[in-house]
């Protein structure tokens, strides 16, 4: 990382109450802004400038993934055009998740998070489930898998959360873990804690400047109560973020309500898992008392609207959870789409299918959604924004692009207009990971996946 750097960006998005201003000059010192001026062109005058990089375009701060299962990009192309719905979709997935092992997941996911920075994204949330080794036994190092996606995520130039998720059952009426299921699972709670402390301690050693560790519970299908306490107490006593499947099926809400008797939400806030660090992902099928008990937490939903319509799980009540106090984020998910301007319009496009209403959410609140929401639901609060002493995570889109030709350079543009192909430039503190649309460490991104992809699933 370059001591002092300076960037001229043509016009800049400095958040929803700011809105766009032009010729700003982001100065950076190590990896984080250290002054956000607007209207520093050339003849502006200025002291101390020395060289700047110019960012012809729009330029956003760093988009937010906040929700990612990197090997659910090698079914994209093979999964959605059958019959079936999210469960014969789940039996697809489980069938990659059989076959990776730590070398095989290091080369999938470097390419998908590379995939991901040249579509703007410089942080992911990885939900991470596939621990131990194909058969449930444990690797040398249990923690293997996640060192993978940690690796990967450096080499692909992103910060990563890797959400460290516990998975111990096959449903809610306490069915054993099956087929590829086995490899996800600790011995219970306790298991699962004393693993990400060892996994903890690992990340602690090395310092990485890219990744910080979160904790999940897979599901209220697949952690029981007790062990949900558990994974929720460690989150809290270690600050870490929690996040947790919500809803997604309606089969969930069925289950929970005939064996536990009450919603997956409410089991979850008996667990102590619902605060203002929680983030709860789809949250498509809740009842009038959930969507209450989540905005009292201020727990932060994820939506995923492109995972959510491929699966046809449904459209969840994201103007409702909104106006309840629930901030939103968004996720890519199961990457049929690695866009997250598509996930942004999808929270409104989506909503307006059920509702028959336009605007319910701004463009603002979705960009924010797609910026510092994400940001502080996944544990880095100090990326998502362009102001001093942020981390200088930066996007450019292309104005020229055929896409965003003849439009105003603002918020509304970048989230109903723009696609990952505009995206020309990409900055993660303050280092050019994507430059003129070529990332900058690895060559060829779509050549590197699909050979990633042939080797798990053959041609
Ligand atoms: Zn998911």
């Amino acid at each position: 990382v370059s001591p002092a750097a300076a960037f001229l960006a043509e016009h800049a998005w400095l958040g929803p109450e700011l809105g766009v201003a032009d010729d700003v000059l982001i100065s950076v010192e190590g990896d984080r802004i250290s002054e956000v001026r607007p209207n520093a062109g050339p003849g502006a005058g200025g002291t101390g400038d020395g060289e700047r990089t110019s960012l012809p375009g729009l330029t956003l701060p760093g988009l937010v993934n906040g929700h990612s299962h990197a090997f659910h990009r090698a079914l994209r192309g093979r999964s959605e055009a059958g019959r079936g719905d999210f469960w014969t979709w789940r039996s697809l997935m489980y069938g990659v998740a059989a076959r990776l092992e730590p070398d095989t997941y290091l080369e999938l996911a470097t390419a998908v998070y590379a995939e991901m920075a040249l579509a703007g994204i410089t942080a992911v949330a990885e939900f991470h489930y596939l621990h131990h080794g194909p058969d449930g036994r444990p690797y040398a190092d249990p923690n293997t898998m996640a060192a993978s996606l940690i690796e990967a995520a450096k080499r692909a130039g992103v910060r990563i959360t890797l959400l460290d998720t516990c998975y111990l059952r096959g449903g809610l009426d306490g069915r054993a873990l099956e087929g590829a299921q086995v490899r996800f699972a600790d011995g219970g709670g306790e298991e699962w804690a004393r693993r990400v402390d060892s996994l903890r301690e690992q990340v602690k050693g090395s310092k990485p400047a890219h990744a910080r560790i979160g904790a999940a519970i897979h599901s209220v299908r697949a952690v029981p109560p007790e062990a949900m306490k558990t994974v929720a107490t460690y989150a809290a006593r270690h600050e870490l973020p929690l996040h947790v499947h919500l809803s997604e099926q309606r089969r969930e809400n069925e289950e929970s309500l005939a064996i536990e008797g009450c919603s997956p939400t409410e089991l979850l806030r008996r667990a102590g898992a619902l605060t203002s660090h929680t983030t709860c992902v789809h949250a498509t099928h809740l009842l009038p008392h959930d969507i209450t008990e989540l905005g009292l937490a201020s727990a932060t939903i994820c939506a995923c609207p492109t995972t959510e319509r491929d699966l046809a799980d449904g459209v969840g009540p994201f103007a409702d959870l909104v106006d309840a106090g629930c901030p939103l984020s968004i996720g890519t998910d199961s990457h049929a789409v690695i866009d997250p301007f598509e996930e942004m319009r999808g929270i409104e496009l989506n909503e307006r299918l059920v509702r028959y209403e336009r605007g319910l959410h701004d463009a603002e609140s979705l960009l924010t959604a797609g910026t510092a929401g994400g940001a502080r639901s996944i544990g880095w609060p100090e990326t998502g924004a362009i102001k001093e002493g942020s981390l200088a995570d930066l996007v450019t889109l292309d104005l020229d692009s055929p896409r965003l030709a003849g439009t105003s350079p603002d918020a509304a543009a970048a989230v109903y207009a723009a696609a990952a192909a505009d995206v020309r430039y990409v900055v993660v503190g303050g280092e050019m990971v994507v430059d003129d649309r070529v990332h900058a460490r690895i060559e060829d991104v779509g050549r590197h996946l699909a050979d990633a992809i042939s080797t798990l699933v053959g041609q």
